[in-house]
């Protein structure tokens, strides 16, 4: 029986005075004798009708409530919401373990009014014994019920060898962005609900011939008919499946990667890890992002994984290193500088910060890297102390990920003592998008770091979208911002009004202003028109060793 067409159905005239569960009783006559399970409950949440089927599915004889407890007690013991609308897991009774699947719907009269809710339920595993369950259990997950790797490998290499071959096929791969963190924030029971959900809506969105399962932790893959991915419809419902899981307090980011599957007889597990690797460059911030694979991200991967590699080796080794970068007046007098990272690699040279940042950050390593260079600056400060140099600042930059590894307070605190530095010479630059992500967790940490003593920068500020909003709960010592922000702009006269007041409003609200990236003498001109007194940028100087540093800034 096919619910759909019961649901259809009108009941409307049944009755003059309008009686929601009456007109339920009436539209459950249909599935009687339906040989899948039905539980109907009124809009009160009182069960008023169940089926034969649904009754025996439980092994409960007549008890109406009772087989409403056992079933509701079943729910809820696996951490099933209430208003989930399907999901699809084992249920044990007396030894014996059936695999359910549950479709959860409201019923609607034929004015479009709820009248109560359906659970159908449907035995997907008469039964799990024997060779059948052994199959079932390599080859599925027993979290989700949906195919494991091998299950997933095994379906595709069978759809690929018995469709015809004129039909194209993608490769989906989902990630949830930072799912490691969700985890260690919210606890695994948590990210399990997040994983059950989003399987449970896959399995809702897909059709008939779709192959779909969870690769590994939070990775889904799906095989489908390339003329059927429409990116549109898969962002509108995976926008519908994170507002359901998402609260004030975390947002879910899915990224999904598809592969084009060119030749048939390629390993399903290249396939898959192309599809990754196209989600893996991703590095937009949306709920949901869709990117293609190309042959360039394999060029990256390797990269990557080169990185990676030899990132450890390379920090016990002392390969980074920092390069100096001076912050000045309009007049040229050097007050600080900013340490920006390098990697000098023995065999490839000077590796720029473009390469390896978003790499060890994507990663989560970059706190091992930071930590390393903040100390690089505070060792410095330390050999400055007593000399003309003194007075010179330097500004380390604290990734968004540092925000979740360390306690930053701690850290800065601890370098300040183990070398007796002043920490008003030791600035701390955070990203505004670091701090729009978590704006109160940020506030109280600024705070504290002023009360330490420390000056924090919030860095290229204005590249975010709540830039603004942000400024009335937090409150820097300086504003970074950069010229970048102009030269990106198709409208560069707008860019120069929002950048004149911003100047404004950062020193009404007792904020210094740097301006990052002045390349010309015409761009300080105009900066100095605007009020802006603090400079860093290609024109005064390029970052530069720090021994070239101190060659040419004796004092400060
Ligand atoms: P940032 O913190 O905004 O640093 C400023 C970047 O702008 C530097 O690039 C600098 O060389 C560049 N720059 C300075 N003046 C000009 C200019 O006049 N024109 C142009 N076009 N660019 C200019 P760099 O050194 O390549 O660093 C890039 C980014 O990498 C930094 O941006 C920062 O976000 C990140 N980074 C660097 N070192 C570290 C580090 O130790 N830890 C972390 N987490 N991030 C770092
Ligand atoms: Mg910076
Ligand atoms: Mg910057």
């Amino acid at each position: 029986m096919n619910t759909e067409n019961i649901f259809g159905k009108n009941a409307y005239f049944y009755d003059k005075e309008y009686d929601p569960e009456a007109l339920l009783k009436l539209i459950s006559f249909g599935v009687q004798q339906d040989e899948n399970g039905y539980i109907f409950v009124n809009l009160d949440g009182r069960c008023v009708y169940a089926n034969r089927r649904a009754f025996s599915m439980f092994y409960i004889m007549d008890d109406l409530n009772l087989l409403y407890e056992t079933f509701d007690s079943w729910r809820t013991g696996l951490g099933i919401e209430e208003d989930a609308t399907s999901w699809c897991r084992i249920f044990v009774s007396a030894g014996k373990e059936r695999l359910y699947r549950v479709r959860y719907k409201r019923v609607h009269d034929e004015i479009g009014r709820i009248i109560g809710n359906v659970y159908s339920i449907q035995n997907v595993s008469d039964s799990l014994g024997g060779e059948f369950g052994e199959q079932y259990r390599l080859t599925h997950d027993s979290l989700t019920q949906l195919y494991n790797k091998e299950g997933f490998f095994g379906a595709v290499r069978n759809l690929l060898q018995n469709s015809n071959d004129d039909q194209e096929y993608v490769i989906v791969y989902s990630n949830i962005k930072d799912f490691k963190l969700i985890n260690q924030l919210f606890g695994i029971d948590k990210g399990n609900d997040i994983l059950v959900n989003i399987a449970d809506s896959l399995s809702q969105g897909v059709k008939e011939n779709d192959v779909y399962g969870r690769i590994n932790g939070d990775q889904f893959a799906l095989c489908m008919p390339k003329s059927r991915f429409d990116d549109k419809v898969f962002k509108q419902a995976i926008r519908e499946t994170t507002r359901r899981l998402t609260s004030a307090s975390y947002s879910i980011h899915i990224q999904l990667g598809v592969y084009e599957i060119k030749d048939r007889d390629m390993d399903i597990s290249l396939m898959c890890d192309r599809a990754y690797m196209a989600c893996k460059s991703i590095t937009k911030d949306g709920v949901c992002e869709i990117a293609w694979y190309s042959d360039d991200m394999l060029i990256n991967a390797l990269l990557e994984k080169e990185i990676l590699s030899s990132f450890d080796f390379a920090i016990i080794n002392r390969q980074f290193g920092i390069y100096l970068q001076p912050q000045v007046y309009a007049d040229g007098k050097v007050f600080g500088a900013e340490a920006l990272a390098r990697w000098i690699h023995p065999e490839n040279g000077i590796i720029q910060p473009g390469v390896f940042i978003d790499v060890l950050e994507k990663a989560d390593l970059i706190y091992k890297l930071d930590r390393y260079i903040w100390e690089l600056a505070a060792k410095q400060l330390a050999l400055w102390r007593g000399t003309p140099r003194e007075g010179i600042s330097i500004s380390v930059n604290v990734s968004p990920k540092d925000l979740y590894y360390l306690d930053i307070r701690e850290e800065f605190n601890n370098l300040v003592k183990k070398y007796c530095i002043n920490p008003r010479h030791l600035n701390i630059e955070i990203t505004e998008t670091a701090v729009t992500t978590d704006v109160s967790k940020c506030a109280k940490l600024i705070l504290g770091l002023q009360q330490d003593g420390f000056l924090v920068e919030i860095d290229d500020f204005g590249s975010g979208y709540s830039s603004l909003n942000m400024l009335k709960d937090i409150n820097a010592n300086i504003l970074k911002i950069d010229m970048g922000f102009l030269r990106k702009t198709e409208n560069p006269k707008r860019a120069q009004v929002i950048l004149n007041y911003t100047v404004d409003m950062a020193h009404e609200l007792g904020m210094g202003v740097i301006t990052e990236g002045v390349e010309t003498s015409e761009q300080l001109e105009f900066l100095k028109g605007m009020g802006c007194e603090m400079f860093q940028g290609y024109y005064f100087d390029r970052p530069m060793t720090v021994e070239t540093f101190e060659n040419k800034y004796k004092e400060a």
